[in-house]
């Protein structure tokens, strides 16, 4: 299973996954010595295990996860990929590439005192990163409610939150039986994997629940679709072993071999896979869901870039740059119109793009067509009657809509020509990893959707 974990900067993301892949013996105690001793050295002590996570330099001495970091851990029944997303704002796009990869969702959230509330507020992460997932298909996620030691063990402070995340979670999309909260220390390393030592008399004495290893290990397994064609979006590009060009990403259906040649799209280059690791190991083969390295031969680097997508030459995904899609209007306070320019995330490419009409408002749990487009004729109706007749020439947060998306060409040089280069990009009803879409403006994330329109497929390579 993909674990997205995501939460508010310093709700203790870090440090969850640190206590929690020691305890389950994925970090030993002598690295654990380690990161202590060079995090005290740095003024951090409480972050060290948080170093069990957070990779680089630059994150240890700013004490943030910058990218998706990727963690395996083994429960008694789960074998499950972690994909650490940044908690900083700054960090949300590398957060929807991680997303979009995910099965279901830990979320972490700080219980202290007036801490949760900031992680909450508008503008805070916690709603945004529920929304994000949730429009990413993920339905699943577990909440652990951390840093319980700081309130007392308080059953009210927990009952709290639960209270103020559950209707949110439910108008985000989330089934109430796909919900699971979890009262935790991630510090302390309290109801991770048991609820054992004195520590953790406060929580006992009135929690008899199950611990947070529990949950993940009930987590329902997603089903993957080995049948389609290989669906392979780049999340990484970088020089591999024997100075091979080796991408990363998330097997988006279908299977890919050893020896097979794999078509790289946009362009017409064919590459042949050399070597598929997978979990640090070399394998002959992988199929759908799985997170790879992939080494390519015969493939000049400058055609691979992160956002491309590799299938079979003889079913290339379709390439577009003008499609509809039925997407969710977030919380939002400049409305979307026909004309709205925007950035479209697709998996690890984002674009400039616009909406070009929209089409038709969508009732949101039925997605039946409440209104379509205005046409004159109510515009002249609206006028003479005064009627307040619902017009939707703009889209306002919460709507549900279809709407038609071109992507914006970018400048080529020094001339004023712009090109659009198509994306690939495939409809949601044949593909469910390929077809979601994000849309963000001026830095937050304004709707999220699913593609509808067949896209036109370039011409077959054989
Ligand atoms: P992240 O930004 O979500 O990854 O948060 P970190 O894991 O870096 O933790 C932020 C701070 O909260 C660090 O100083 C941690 O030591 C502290 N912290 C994390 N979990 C707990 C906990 O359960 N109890 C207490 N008291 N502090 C915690």
């Amino acid at each position: 299973m993909n674990l997205f974990l995501s939460g508010h900067v310093d709700a203790g993301k870090s440090t969850l996954m640190g206590r929690l892949l020691f305890e389950l013996g994925r970090i030993d105690e002598k690295t654990r010595k380690t990161n202590e001793r060079a995090s005290d050295k740095l003024g951090k002590g409480s972050f060290s295990w948080a170093w069990g996570l957070d990779g680089t330099t630059e994150e240890r001495e700013r004490g943030i996860t910058m990218d998706i970091a990727l963690q395996s851990m083994m429960t008694p029944r789960r074998q499950i990929t972690i994909l650490d997303a940044p908690g900083h704002k700054d960090f949300v796009p590398n957060m929807i590439s991680g997303a979009s990869q995910a099965d279901s969702a830990l979320l972490v959230v700080d219980a202290s005192t007036g801490e949760f509330e900031a992680g909450f507020q508008r503008g805070g992460q916690t709603r945004e990163h529920l929304l994000l997932v949730r429009s990413l298909g993920v339905s699943q996620v577990i909440v652990a409610i951390n840093k319980l030691d700081q309130v007392n063990w308080s059953r009210a402070r927990f009952e709290e939150i639960c209270d103020a995340l559950r209707p949110f979670l439910v108008q985000s999309g989330f089934h109430p039986s796909k919900t699971k909260f979890v009262p935790v220390s991630a510090y302390h390393g309290i109801n991770l994997v048991s609820s054992n030592g004195t520590e953790a008399d406060g929580l006992r004495e009135w929690y008899k629940g199950p611990t947070l290893t529990d949950l993940l290990d009930k987590l329902e397994p997603p089903t993957r679709d080995i049948l389609t064609s290989l669906r392979f979006p780049v999340s990484n590009v970088f020089r591999g072993q024997g100075s091979y060009l080796s991408v990363s990403g998330r097997i988006c259906g279908g299977i890919v071999q050893v020896g097979e040649k794999l078509r790289v799209l946009p362009g017409d280059e064919i590459a042949v896979v050399k070597s598929i690791e997978l979990e640090d190991e070399s394998v002959p083969w992988a199929m759908s869901g799985a997170n790879v390295t992939l080494s390519l031969t015969s493939i000049d680097p400058v055609n691979v870039l992160v956002g491309s997508v590799l299938c079979p030459p003889s079913d290339p995904v379709p390439l577009a740059t003008v499609f509809t899609a039925r997407i969710i209007v977030f919380d939002i306070q400049v409305p979307i119109t026909a004309g709205t320019s925007f950035e479209l995330f697709h998996h690890s490419r984002d674009v400039p793009a616009s909406a070009l009409k929209l089409l038709s408002t969508l009732d949101r749990a039925t997605g039946q067509v409440i209104k379509t487009s205005p046409r004159y004729m109510d515009f002249i109706l609206v006028q003479i009657h005064a009627d307040p007749v619902p017009h939707f020439s703009v889209l306002t947060k919460g709507t549900s809509a279809e709407i038609q998306i071109g992507l914006r060409g970018t400048h080529v040089g020094s001339s004023s020509n712009t090109v659009v280069r198509p994306i690939p990009l495939e409809t949601f009803a044949n593909n469910k990893d390929m077809g979601r879409i994000l849309i963000r403006r001026g830095g937050e994330t304004i709707a999220a959707g699913v593609l509808q329109n067949q896209c036109r497929k370039p011409h077959v390579l054989m």
